[in-house]
């Protein structure tokens, strides 16, 4: 088998011969996308700290990320800010177990797929089971080789990441889907609430793309909605989101950002996006699209915010489709923003 040949020699990825432009990029990105941020994040449940110690040397060494909890107090505290890829739980903890331990953490929706593996001297079966029953994933008998330490760990953060990927991003664009847009939404409106910060939430929706489909046939349509998400994406900030919220309707987060400097950017995407020439079997094809624009904190909950999106975005289509339009609240004057700190599209 090739694949296993081409392994062997140290070779990550093969491509088929013939693979779609937009396919090739996105897994040539993804072979350069890891950088230190992307180092996998251990977090250590151990009250022994030279064991713990040892343990984060090891896997430090093997370029993750280690954070160590010495007891449940700790513990919370590292986890509402760090999201970790795998953890590492010593069975036998002063006072309780890491079965139990275990077992709480698996009621926080955050933590019900990560991976636990358990580490101890007991070597008996019991133990094992009672560790794997429990929701953990494996179990590493002490003294572990440092080797086979980092390598457990970092297969098992591996194929974590793999997952989440898998089940917060939409199979045929890779956008984040509607939950996991929904969900950034949340968070992003409670970090601009902290911060007393600006976002504006765009939903977006391809014109008559029910034409594309019908003269073009649906592989063609599939073709332009990864075009236009891969559009996006490459212009807006990494700390901004783009989701497919639905089939060909689409939702953007621009945090930290006001309406006055968000409405000639998503003017201008729409501007160079409609300009775009999509070819198809010689012919060539233009697409446009419609957009609704809503601000926090004019409009203070995720839900509002969509709300008061799509109406915008209803409004655009039955002004005759390819624009843009504001959703303003009640209490707002409704003066049009002006382009003033406008921030162009990069
Ligand atoms: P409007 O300008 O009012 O938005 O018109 P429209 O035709 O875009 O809207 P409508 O809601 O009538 O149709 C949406 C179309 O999008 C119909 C559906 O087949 C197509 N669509 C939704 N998801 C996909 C998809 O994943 N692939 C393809 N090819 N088409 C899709
Ligand atoms: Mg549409
Ligand atoms: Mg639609």
């Amino acid at each position: 088998m090739i694949r296993i040949a081409a392994y062997r020699h140290g070779i990550r990825e093969v491509l088929p011969d013939a693979i779609d432009p937009a396919e090739l990029v996105d897994r040539l990105e993804s072979c350069f996308a890891r950088d230190e941020s992307d180092a996998y994040r251990v977090l250590i449940v151990d009250d022994d700290s030279d064991q713990a110690d040892q343990f984060t040397a090891t896997l430090e060494a093997a370029s993750m990320e280690v954070r160590v909890a010495n007891g449940p107090e700790k513990l919370q505290e590292i986890l509402t800010g760090y999201r970790p890829d795998v953890i590492l739980m010593d069975l036998h903890l002063q006072g309780y177990n890491g079965i139990e331990l275990s077992a709480a953490l698996r009621q926080d929706p955050m933590l019900q797929e990560v991976p636990i593996i358990f580490q101890s001297v007991a070597k008996d079966l019991n133990s094992h089971m009672g560790a794997i029953r429990a929701g953990g994933d494996d179990f590493l008998a002490k003294p572990v080789a440092p080797a086979f330490l980092a390598a457990t760990m970092e297969s098992r953060a591996r194929r974590y990441r793999q997952l989440s990927a898998m089940l917060q991003n939409d199979g045929l664009t890779g956008l984040m889907n509607h939950r996991s847009s929904e969900e950034f939404l949340q968070r992003a409106v409670a970090h601009e609430d902290r911060i007393q910060g600006d976002l504006v939430v765009v939903m977006v929706d391809l014109d008559h793309f029910k034409r594309v489909n019908d003269r073009y046939g649906h592989p063609v349509g599939d073709r332009v909605l990864v075009n236009f998400s891969r559009f996006l994406k490459g212009r807006m900030r990494k700390s901004d989101i783009v989701g497919r919220y639905g089939g060909e309707e689409f939702i953007i987060v621009l945090t930290e950002t006001t309406l006055a400097s968000a409405k000639p950017v998503i003017e201008s995407l729409r501007v160079s996006f409609g300009a775009i020439n999509h070819l198809v079997d010689g012919d060539v094809l233009n697409v446009t699209f419609s957009a609704g624009l809503a601000a926090y904190p004019e409009f203070t909950t995720a839900g509002a915010l969509i709300q008061a999106a799509d109406k915008a975005l209803y409004e655009a289509k039955r002004s005759g489709r390819n624009c843009c339009r504001i959703q303003r609240s009640e209490s707002s004057d409704k003066a049009e923003p002006t382009a003033e700190g406008a921030r162009s599209p990069s």
